[in-house]
């Protein structure tokens, strides 16, 4: 018998109601004949409460602390869908991340898994049994609790998925698909049958929060089959995630994502010696701060220094505040400036390699609106723009129809061209 993973993110399992519609989706895939692992996240706003509380108690909780109620959510609902697959007459058994023997780094709050014990979930199995797995949660090898990071439950389900080696991993989320950009900022963007592993990365680590990134990563490096598609409706097959080997690429650009949970530090004339940058970003990185889109310009001969730029997360910024004394005395910079009105508009594309132009006609559409630029970075398969945030609608909304990322469906099926 095959054995397939199914997640349901927060959103499918907001209410009752919506536990007894994820409950059918189990049983169904259960009657196909196949096995089935379910993992799940938190019903609704559920984490995002939990945080809220733990802030009206404490300014500056622990992490540990913080791991041990975050993961609280993710049991509710592994124990309610359980009840609801019982009361269809069907066997299943609820499972946390320590039952089933999820060992994760020592690090609170974005553990990275190491290892996944495969006998217990197969002992449920071969008992017949549906096994709903807690997501976003492990355990280290002390026994400690520990969250894999904020919508970690699809890297739960995919590290599953490639330990089990199954047939399919099945991702349902409250959107029909993965779309060409977010379709609740852009109503009119396609949805994709494909993208592939590399894009789909891209876009999930630039701020398209439909996967996260390193469910993507999981996927990629263990040629895990993954498919995006509603909880809502059944038999759509949604957008399938496959390696960019497997495609034919007609257009340069498959998505757009827009970020504003960034914030830009500019750290000032930074005197220009040896060593000074790895002094920054080893501090940085010892306080478990991750950076995006560094810069550092040109050294003016005026000072012998130079600006030092880059984008950090907005969820850092108390934690970046709290490091500035310690930057100004290490690097002796005339200022750090904080820039919190942003936004990260990036395209992506596997079809961008070797066609020249496609960074130049983004800066052209965004000129033609009269939107500056204020940071630029680029990668093979992408290039990603900081504009001020007010412009960020009207940016993607330009983007999307210069790079003809609107309108119907599109095939990016192989062998058949769009026309
Ligand atoms: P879940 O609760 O199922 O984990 P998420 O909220 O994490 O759901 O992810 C689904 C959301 O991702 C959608 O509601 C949509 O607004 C957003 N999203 C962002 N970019 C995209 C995209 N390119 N395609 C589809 N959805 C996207
Ligand atoms: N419940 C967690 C969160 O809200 C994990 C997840 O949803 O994947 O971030
Ligand atoms: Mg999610």
């Amino acid at each position: 018998m095959a054995v397939i993973v199914q997640k349901f993110g927060g959103t499918s399992l907001a209410d009752v109601d919506k536990i007894k519609n994820v409950a059918n989706a189990v049983v169904r895939e259960k009657k196909l004949g196949n096995d089935v692992i379910v993992v799940v996240s938190a019903m609704g706003h559920t984490t995002d409460n939990l945080i809220k509380l733990a802030h009206e108690i404490s300014k500056n909780p622990s992490d540990r602390e913080m791991d041990m109620l975050m993961s609280t959510g993710e049991q509710v609902s592994i124990a309610l869908l359980t009840m609801a697959i019982h009361e269809l007459g069907f066997d299943a058994v609820s499972m946390t991340g320590a039952q089933v023997g999820i060992l994760t780094e020592d690090t609170h709050s974005k553990a990275r898994i190491l290892d996944i014990r495969k006998d217990k979930l197969e002992e449920q199995i071969k008992a017949g049994k549906i096994v709903i797995v807690a997501g976003f949660q492990g355990v280290t090898k002390k026994g400690e609790i520990t969250t894999l990071g904020r919508g970690g439950s699809d890297t739960s389900a995919v590290a599953i998925a490639a330990k089990m080696q199954v047939e399919r991993c099945d991702i349902y989320s409250d959107v029909e698909g993965i779309y060409t950009t977010d379709p609740r900022i852009v109503p009119t963007a396609k949805k994709l049958k494909e993208i592939s592993y590399e894009e789909m990365l891209e876009l999930a680590s630039l701020g398209a929060n439909v996967l996260h990134p390193r469910s993507v990563e999981t996927a990629k490096q263990f040629k895990v089959p993954m498919r995006l598609r509603s909880s809502f409706k059944l038999d759509d097959l949604g957008t399938l995630v496959i390696g960019v080997e497997q495609m034919e690429i007609y257009k340069p650009v498959t998505g757009l994502a827009c970020d504003k949970s960034q914030v830009r530090v500019v750290i000032c004339d930074v005197p220009d010696r040896p060593g000074n940058a790895s002094k920054l970003f080893t501090l940085l990185a010892k306080h478990e701060l991750s950076v995006d889109m560094i810069i550092q310009s040109y050294a003016r001969s005026t000072n012998n220094s130079n600006d030092i730029a880059f984008t950090i997360n907005k969820d850092d910024l108390t934690k970046f505040v709290g490091m500035k004394e310690e930057i100004m005395s290490i690097l002796n910079p005339s200022n750090i400036h904080i820039d919190e009105d942003i936004a990260k508009i990036s395209i992506v594309g596997a079809g961008m390699i070797d066609r020249p132009g496609i960074a130049a006609q983004m800066f052209e559409t965004l000129a033609k609106e009269g939107i500056n630029i204020k940071m630029i970075a680029t990668s093979e398969i992408k290039i990603s723009c900081l504009v001020e945030k007010m412009y960020a609608k009207e940016a993607v909304s330009a983007l999307c129809k210069s790079f003809e990322l609107e309108g119907e469906d599109v095939a990016l099926v192989h062998g058949t061209l769009p026309d």
